[in-house]
């Protein structure tokens, strides 16, 4: 397919179980789901990584995000939900179209914290060197 899955899934073009969608955005169901409701909010625009959304389709796709995570978690009976991004192919992500996971959760469901993605030895690090250098990078006029 020369189309991305998922701009092909915003058209209509590829069949999805579309719960939501708008001007900018759509949510559909994840089709091999971590758990019953795991929905994928996508903007329609294709982009790749979080920093080359448009300050819009940001600001939609949270939205869509407000919008939807109460009614997902009651639809499936959830307590809770983990909401995440897998941002770039060293993350995980498989599909180079935004998307926002959300996975409704239990107690006693055997999953984790989002925390636990990542387990890089942190040892020797300085929390305010590592902060010095996130706030420069900010400053950088490349950087919004
Ligand atoms: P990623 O690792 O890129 O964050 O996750 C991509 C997600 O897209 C996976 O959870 C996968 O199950 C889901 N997915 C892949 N192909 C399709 C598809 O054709 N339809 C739907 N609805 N979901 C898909
Ligand atoms: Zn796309």
């Amino acid at each position: 397919m020369n189309i991305c899955l998922f701009c092909a899934i915003s058209a209509g073009k590829v069949p999805a179980h579309v719960v939501y969608e708008d001007d900018r955005t759509v949510a559909f169901l994840d089709i091999h789901p971590s758990a019953p409701g795991h929905t994928l909010i996508i903007p329609r625009t294709h982009v790749a990584r979080i920093e080359d959304l448009s300050a819009e389709d940001a600001a939609a796709l949270f939205a869509a995000l407000h919008r939807l995570a109460k009614p997902i978690r009651e639809a499936v009976g959830a307590e809770a939900a983990t909401v995440g991004i897998n941002d770039g192919p060293g993350s995980g992500q498989e599909v180079p179209h935004v998307h926002i996971h959300v996975i409704p959760r239990r107690r006693g469901d055997g999953g984790t914290l989002i925390q636990l993605v990542a387990r890089t030895a942190t040892r020797g690090t300085s929390l305010a060197d590592v902060a010095d250098k996130i706030r420069k990078k900010i400053a950088q006029p490349t950087n919004g």
